[in-house]
C-alpha cells in the first residue's frame, strides 16, 4: 500500500488535525504510524502536538506493543524535531483506550535502537536464540537449523530465558553439556528438561527431513515447469 510521507515542516506547524496511516522517516528508522492526532498546542516548547495513535486487536496490552508506540513516537520527534508527550492504543473488541504517558517508555525504546544499531554495525550475523515467536517468523526453517548445528539451549523450549541465563552464567551453553550435568536423583528438573530435549530433537530431525522432501519436491516441480 502506498503510504503518504508528511513533510516535516507540516508535522511541526501541526498542519493537519489527523493522519491516517503515515509513514515516518528519520536517519536510518522510518515507522508505519497508524494515525496522528492532533491535540492542544503544546505549552513546552519542543513538544509536539501529535500524538501517535496505534490500534490493537487484542484485550490484553503487552509490554511490546506499548514500546511499538513508543518506537512511532521516537520517530516523529527524529522527524519533526518535537517530542511527542501522550499517545493511545485503541484496543480490543470495544475498542478500548488506552492512554499513556511517552517520555519513559521512549527512553526505553531509544536504548533498544542503540543496541539494534550495534548488531546492525557487526559483520557476522547474531547467533539465533529460539523464543516462542518463531512458529510465526519466516526465517523459522533458517534458524533452527543453525541452533540444531550449535546444539543450543534455546532448543529446549521448557527452558525460561531466566534459566537458560543462569545454566550459561555456569558456563553450560549446549544441550549435551546440560546432559553431562545430569544426575537423576539429584537434579529431577533437569532430567526434565533432558528428556523434553530428546523429544524435540526428534521432532526436529522429522521436521528437516519433511522440509528437505519438500525442497526437493519443488525443485522437481520447478523442473518440470520450465521443461513444459
Ligand atoms: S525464527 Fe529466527 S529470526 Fe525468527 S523470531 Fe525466531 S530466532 Fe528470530
Amino acid at each position: 500500500m502506498l503510504r503518504w510521507h508528511p513533510r516535516p515542516e507540516d508535522l511541526r506547524s501541526a498542519k493537519y488535525p489527523l493522519i491516517l496511516q503515515p509513514l515516518i522517516t528519520a536517519e536510518d528508522a522510518e515507522s508505519h504510524v497508524h494515525a496522528l492526532e492532533r491535540r492542544e498546542v503544546p505549552t513546552q516548547k519542543g513538544h509536539s502536538a501529535y500524538m501517535p495513535i496505534r490500534f490493537v486487536p487484542f484485550e490484553k496490552i503487552s509490554k511490546h506493543y506499548k514500546l511499538m508506540l513508543a518506537f512511532d513516537a521516537l520517530v516523529l520527534w527524529k522527524a519533526s524535531g518535537q517530542m511527542p508527550t501522550k499517545g493511545t492504543i485503541i484496543h480490543g473488541l470495544q475498542h478500548t483506550i488506552l492512554g499513556l504517558r511517552l517520555d519513559t517508555l521512549i527512553h526505553e525504546v531509544q536504548l533498544l535502537v542503540g543496541k539494534l544499531r550495534a548488531l546492525l554495525s557487526e559483520s557476522i550475523p547474531p547467533d539465533p536464540v529460539l523464543i516462542k515467536h518463531c512458529s510465526e517468523c519466516e526465517f523459522e526453517t533458517y534458524c533452527r537449523k543453525r541452533v540444531a548445528e550449535k546444539d543450543d539451549l534455546s532448543l529446549l523450549d521448557s527452558l525460561s530465558v531466566t534459566e537458560r541465563a543462569k545454566l550459561n552464567a555456569k558456563g553450560i551453553f549446549t544441550v549435551t553439556q546440560l546432559a553431562y550435568t545430569f544426575r537423576r536423583a539429584a537434579a529431577p528438573n533437569v532430567w526434565h528438561h533432558a528428556k523434553r530435549s530428546i523429544t524435540m530433537l526428534s521432532r526436529l530431525s522429522q521436521f528437516e527431513t519433511k522440509d528437505s522432501h519438500s525442497r526437493e519436491a519443488r525443485v522437481s516441480n520447478q523442473g518440470n515447469t520450465s521443461l513444459s
